[in-house]
């Protein structure tokens, strides 16, 4: 067989990589030298020239995108399609197991995925059904105690209080809030890992099923596997089984998250007899971006250490632009954006990241009104929009009627006139009898116990519920879709809202329609499934993904995190301030500035061509502002790789008109702009004098020295200033 397609495209590392025999095989190597291509190849030798069926085989990574970009690279590879293989996120491929074999996990066949909102008011309901006080014990922090329990593989008998009342009362949430969830059948994320990995170890024959099934099991991004998912590999690696472990001790980013990359450390201990290869050469970057990167990291101390080289020539130096703010910031990036795609470039060619979900209104914003088309990948997603929610929620319902989450959310939306007292009322019939709110309700009715308007509102809805049930049994699940937002009468409470974000809600809602038209495929092994339930499932686990369109030639815009595995030939790098990046709370506790750099180092690493460091010396961000000096991790890149921007020219020119963005010529016109001297008024800051101007355009900014606040720099474009005198 002529496997050349193979191995042609590879150096000799990666051949013996890809060749190697079957057995423990562990791959440390840094950003771009060829891991996931590697990974990809091997799975195609296996397949190709070993004549390992694609039944045996399961793949796993980290984000939905780089799952989705490893099927598309091993169908290239393979030239058809992936068939019985196992390729998918930890989150995907835990969901698919327990979709087929529900009943040994104890779960209802329509059981639900909660994502992290869902979770956040499942967690405060049993906060309440405890009568804790819930601005002592938050919902959120609760559900973040319960997702680090979870990752470590722990229930809340596991948990070992050490007396310690905060424990304690931590651990009865976590009770609470998992009868809740298994009265449900509600699953949150953490839950698919820990559920099916028990469901495993407790059913000998399942376990001895899958050992064999999986004759080889390949991970990437190893780095970034936490105690639960390492101990799900290592069951289904089994004894035989070979297991190809890929990764990046320089890339562990997710540490705050219970990642531990010491597991990349414990590899040939806990798989004796493995084989260690090293990957060395970049074939992604410039010299520049490389050297850049290798500096940065090198303020690292905890590393296992590493040489990469290129040959690929040093290119563009990095541009750093520090701004005058975030709308400063934002224009600078997408004139950039502009450049790259009027010299022939295209927009999917450029990613935006950034550190935080926030951060990127702004620039969603900015590229909104420049009409250049984007998408976000993480952040909010259209599955995680209210209007979808509720959508969904009524849709939950008709599938699962215990499922509480759904019920709360429906029951009032549009509003039914069912008040708290009546709902209260309904919870704790629930909480005592132990049942479901839906189960709840009805034996309320049945026991005349309701007044009569809310017993009314609430026998309506219920009917509702079991007549949309009824009415859509056998249609497709697009014109289902359209008839329950339509007779739930979301349709018309979203129409009533006259505004642009009613407008926007009604569109999304028809956009739902839109993604039930392509409803995501029943995968062969699980033919109980109801295309419904395939649905509901999907947009819980793959929100985000399917937002704007797909083969839409967009800006990429995600956070750092989710960057990890990807490249693009041109990335900015925003927020790079002290305080936001590396974060304040990075800043305060002892080695967490660490994982930061290497956050810094996985976005520094992405690019191929051109990089851009931004920063916004003013920022507002959560509703403050903040006044920042540039991030450490800039002045850890030696300037010789740098060339900063900073428009400081002295020019004056009429600064109350609209800076128009183009004006590239200085007019020397003082008669109808700013000069020093002058007084104006701010509608915050009140009264005060010019005491210094600069830059141009979009940058111009004047300093004012306000009476009350003090002197200022504000930038032109937002400050909005009235003249009260000529100078
Ligand atoms: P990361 O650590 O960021 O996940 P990685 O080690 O997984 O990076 P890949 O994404 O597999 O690296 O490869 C980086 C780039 O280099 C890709 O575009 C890939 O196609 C290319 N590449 C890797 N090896 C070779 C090779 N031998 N010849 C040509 N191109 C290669
Ligand atoms: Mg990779």
């Amino acid at each position: 067989m002529d496997v050349s397609h193979i191995l042609d495209s590879l150096n000799t590392e990666q051949r013996e990589a890809v060749t190697a025999d079957a057995g423990p095989l562990l791959i440390q190597a840094g950003a771009g030298s060829g891991k996931t291509r590697v990974l990809t190849h091997r799975i195609a030798w296996l397949n190709q020239v070993e004549g390992v069926s694609p039944f045996s085989i399961l793949a796993v990574t980290f984000t939905n995108k780089a799952a989705g970009e490893m099927r598309t690279r091993v169908q290239e590879l393979l030239n058809s399609s992936i068939g019985p293989m196992w390729v998918g996120t930890f989150h995907g491929l835990s969901h698919r197991f327990l979709r087929m074999h529900w009943k040994e996990a104890k779960l209802p066949q329509a059981f639900q995925i909660l994502d992290s909102e869902d979770q956040k008011r499942m967690v405060q309901r049993s906060i309440r059904g405890l009568d804790l006080d819930e601005t002592r014990w938050p919902p959120r922090t609760a559900m973040w105690y319960i997702n680090a329990k979870k990752d470590e593989g722990l229930r809340p008998e596991h948990i070992r209080d050490e007396g310690d009342p905060t424990e304690l009362q931590l651990i009865q949430i976590y009770k609470a809030y998992q009868t809740a969830c298994d009265l449900a059948g509600a699953v949150d994320f953490a839950e698919l890992l820990l559920r099916a990995l028990e469901t495993l170890r407790d059913n000998e024959e399942l376990l001895q099923h899958y050992q064999q099934r999986f004759q080889h099991v390949l991970v990437d991004e190893f780095q970034d596997t936490n105690t639960i998912q390492y101990a799900w590999l290592r069951l289904l690696a089994g004894q035989h089984s070979s297991i190809f472990a890929v990764g990046d001790d320089d890339q562990s980013i997710y540490g705050w998250r219970g990642a531990k990359v010491e597991n990349i450390l414990n590899f040939s201990h806990d798989f004796p007899g493995t084989h260690v290869i090293r990957l060395e050469r970049n074939y992604r970057s410039t010299g520049t971006i490389l050297k850049a990167a290798n500096s940065l990291i090198e303020y690292n101390s905890d590393r296992l250490g590493k040489n990469l080289w290129t040959d690929i020539g040093d290119g563009d130096p990095i541009t750093f632009y520090s701004a005058y703010n975030e709308g400063d910031e934002a224009n600078f990036v997408i004139e950039r954006v502009m450049d790259h795609i009027n010299t022939g470039g295209s927009r999917s060619e450029t990613a935006i990241l950034y550190r935080s979900n926030a951060q990127s209104r702004v620039l969603e914003e900015a590229l909104f009104r420049s009409g250049l088309p984007y998408r976000v990948y993480g952040g909010m997603r259209f599955f995680e929009r209210m209007e979808i929610k509720d959508a969904l929620a009524y849709m939950r319902l008709m599938s699962l009627a215990d499922d509480d989450i759904s019920f709360e959310r429906a029951v009032n939306q549009p509003p039914r006139g069912i008040g708290d007292k009546t709902l209260g009322q309904i919870r704790n019939a629930a909480r005592e009898a132990g049942v479901s709110l839906w189960h709840a309700s009805a034996e309320i009715l049945a026991a005349n116990a309701l007044k009569g308007r809310a017993s009314k509102a609430v026998g309506e809805f219920m009917k509702l519920i079991i007549k949309l049930r009824q009415e859509t049994a056998d249609m497709a699940l697009d014109s289902m879709v359209e008839h329950i937002i339509e007779h739930s009468g979301l349709l018309e409470h979203y129409k009533k809202d006259r505004s642009d974000k009613g407008e926007a809600r009604v569109e999304n809602l028809q956009e739902l329609v839109g993604a039930a038209s392509t409803p995501p495929e029943v995968p062969d092994d699980m033919p109980d499934m109801t295309p419904l339930d395939a649905f509901l499932s999907n947009a819980a686990l793959e929100a985000g993904e399917n937002q704007g369109d797909e083969w839409e030639d967009c800006v990429q815009l995600m956070t750092l995190h989710s960057a990890k595995g990807l490249e693009f030939p041109v990335v900015f790098i925003t927020g790079m301030e002290q305080g936001l990046f590396p974060s304040q709370r990075s800043i305060e506790e002892s080695g967490k500035v660490e994982e930061e750099r290497r956050l810094c180092y996985v976005g520094v690493t992405r690019a191929e061509r051109k990089l851009y460091l931004t920063m916004a010396e003013h920022r507002r961000l959560y509703g403050k502002d903040h006044f920042s000096a540039p991030s450490k991790f800039i002045s850890e890149i030696p300037s010789e790789h740098l060339q900063e921007i900073r428009p400081r020219m002295n020019v004056s020119r009429p600064m109350l008109q609209t800076p128009q963005r183009k004006a590239a010529t200085v007019r020397d016109d003082n008669k109808t702009g700013l000069t020093v001297g002058q007084r104006v008024r701010h509608s915050k800051f009140g009264e005060g004098t010019v005491t210094d101007y600069e830059g141009q355009g979009a940058h111009a900014r004047v300093f004012v020295n306000f009476e009350s606040v003090g002197s200022k720099w504000l930038v032109m474009a937002y400050a909005n200033l009235e003249v009260l005198s000529t100078a």
